[in-house]
């Protein structure tokens, strides 16, 4: 029995995975709830192992927004950052994880290794693979180093940083709203908000931004006609900036309250926030599938996995 409650809240990333199919939704915010104890069945320990793989697109965003974040850190600091060494700072770290992925060391700390979904289901990832993804990762990189955004983020003062990859949250209605900044400073009477994407432009990422600003604009005070948002796609070296008026902000509310009470409607008890798989149907755009970390429990007959071997969980 897990010692933490299972509380509903809601987040825009939580939102895509409910609207892309029901059941991985449920598998991430329920099946896997309390899999990380010892004494959890069978089922919950694999569904909590499974929410916590990470593929490459994703290993890659994850080195490249740790990789930053140590930059922007330093920069709040007052100290200088050089550019080729942060590259080497992220090479090193897209190893250790490609390292811990191969030595299987997640069976004991899921939580805190890297499960790669490329290795856990066996699919090919030559050399030349790791090659690209190295090459995505400084492509990334050298254009963050060469970019407006970062220019600005160099002038600014150090107490005008307001947050950089915070986890934060703020409520509408009854309802916990998360949302992780990559960075936001002030600028004059300005806030700027910028959001990395080491992957394509989608058009999920300006709901994002809309979701940041009722953060912004309820957190610092800030007017919306003083809030700048801009998604920073680091692949193709292009910047979208968002400009929201009253009534988009206003819209953003109500399809973040219609997008809870959709989620909500599919519990057992929405006070309880307890939930059964049946009410969580698997996606007919079975396209989705193959990439999906949770396919060893939906097709496990046909999804080949690494041998079991006895694990000893924890959660640190
Ligand atoms: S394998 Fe397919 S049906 Fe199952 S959780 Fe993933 S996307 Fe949904």
């Amino acid at each position: 029995m897990s010692i933490f409650q299972n509380e509903f809240s809601w987040s825009p990333s939580r939102q895509r995975m409910f609207e892309s199919c029901k059941r991985q939704y449920y598998f991430n915010y329920y099946g896997s709830w309390g899999g990380w104890e010892q004494d959890a069945d069978a089922q919950a320990q694999l569904l909590y192992r499974l929410k916590k793989m990470t593929t490459m697109p994703q290993l890659i965003g994850t080195v490249v927004h740790e990789a930053i974040r140590q930059v922007l850190k330093a920069l709040q600091m007052g100290r200088g950052v050089s550019p080729s060494a942060v590259e080497t700072y992220a090479q090193n770290l897209f190893d250790q994880h490609l390292r811990d992925s191969e030595q299987q060391r997640w069976r004991r700390t899921p939580s805190r290794y890297t499960n790669l979904f490329e290795h856990y289901y066996g699919e090919s990832f030559s050399a030349a693979d790791q090659m690209q993804a190295v090459n995505r990762i400084a492509t990334s990189l050298q254009t963050f180093f060469a970019s407006d955004a970062y220019a600005m983020l160099q002038s600014v003062l150090p107490e005008h940083y307001l947050s950089i990859e915070e986890l934060a949250d703020f409520a509408l209605g009854k309802t916990k709203i998360w949302v992780v900044l990559d960075v936001a400073i002030r600028y004059g009477k300005s806030v700027f908000v910028f959001d990395w994407k080491t992957g394509r432009e989608r058009p999920s990422d300006r709901h994002q931004l809309a979701v940041y600003a009722l953060y912004a604009t309820s957190q610092w005070g800030i007017a919306l006609s003083d809030l700048h948002l801009r998604d920073v796609y680091l692949q193709t070296n292009t910047a979208s900036s968002v400009h929201l008026s009253p009534d988009d902000l206003a819209q953003t509310r109500t399809f973040v309250a219609e997008s809870i009470e959709k989620m909500r409607a599919l519990l057992d008890d929405p006070d309880q926030n307890t939930a059964s798989q049946d009410a969580f149907p698997m996606t007919t755009h079975t396209h989705l599938c193959t990439t999906c970390p949770f396919k060893a429990a939906c097709y496990p007959h046909t999804t080949p996995t690494p041998r079991e071997e006895p694990i000893q969980l924890s959660l640190f």
